[in-house]
């Protein structure tokens, strides 16, 4: 079931979510994405706009860098630079072939080193069936990206386990960082108003349940 549907349902019924973390100053993280599944560029984008606003509740503001989609024997990323004076983060976007390496599990669907966050896109297309794609995508770099700025898994969009739930609560726009999960982003980022690079923290994943 597409958001637009879903959106309707709750409307209707008066289900609406309008909760958004108080307001203080914005912090700004840079963020470089990198496309080696050659995700359609309307998907992407949207994707990443699905994050910005995940993001934008909890008052940190994405600025995104689209260093391009991964060809073959050509060095197209090279020149890809962070806007500058800003958290630094960087996502690659990875095909199943590009997963096997990493040995990772087949439930996750992402996983975090420090300073690079990695989404598996085919598996993240798995777990969008009767969902948008877009919004499945976008939420599993916003998760994945929560843990570049210090944050642990808890409930809501940090969950541990990607559930039915889940998914329903992320197509209704019903996750959010907690209160808590934005003092402790705020705390990361707030600090680096210059140029500089991601803290260290432990791989750190999200998994279907
Ligand atoms: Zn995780």
């Amino acid at each position: 079931m597409c958001r637009s549907s879903l959106q309707f349902v709750t409307l209707f019924f008066g289900v609406v979510c309008c909760c958004t973390a108080g307001r203080s100053d914005t912090a700004k993280v840079a963020v470089r994405i990198y496309d080696y599944a050659g995700v359609p560029r309307q998907i992407l984008l949207k994707a990443e706009e699905e994050s910005s606003r995940i993001f934008e509740t909890a008052n940190v503001s994405l600025a995104w860098a689209n260093c391009g989609v991964f060809k073959k024997g050509e060095e197209t990323f090279a020149s890809c630079q962070p806007a500058p004076g800003a958290f630094r983060a960087t996502v690659k976007i990875l095909p199943e072939s590009g997963v096997r390496g990493l040995h990772r599990p087949m439930k996750e669907l992402g996983f975090t080193i420090p300073g690079t966050s990695f989404v598996f896109f085919d598996r993240v297309h798995q777990a969008s069936a009767f969902l948008d794609i877009f919004v499945v995508l976008g939420h599993v770099m916003a998760h994945e990206l929560g843990h570049q700025l210090g944050l642990h898994h808890s409930p809501g969009v940090m969950s541990a386990s990607l559930s039915h739930d889940w998914l329903l609560s992320a197509e209704l726009e019903m996750l959010r960082f907690t209160p808590a999960q934005v003092r402790e982003m705020q705390s990361h980022v707030q600090p680096f108003g210059g140029s500089m690079l991601s803290v260290a923290r432990p791989r750190m994943s999200l998994a279907v349940r």
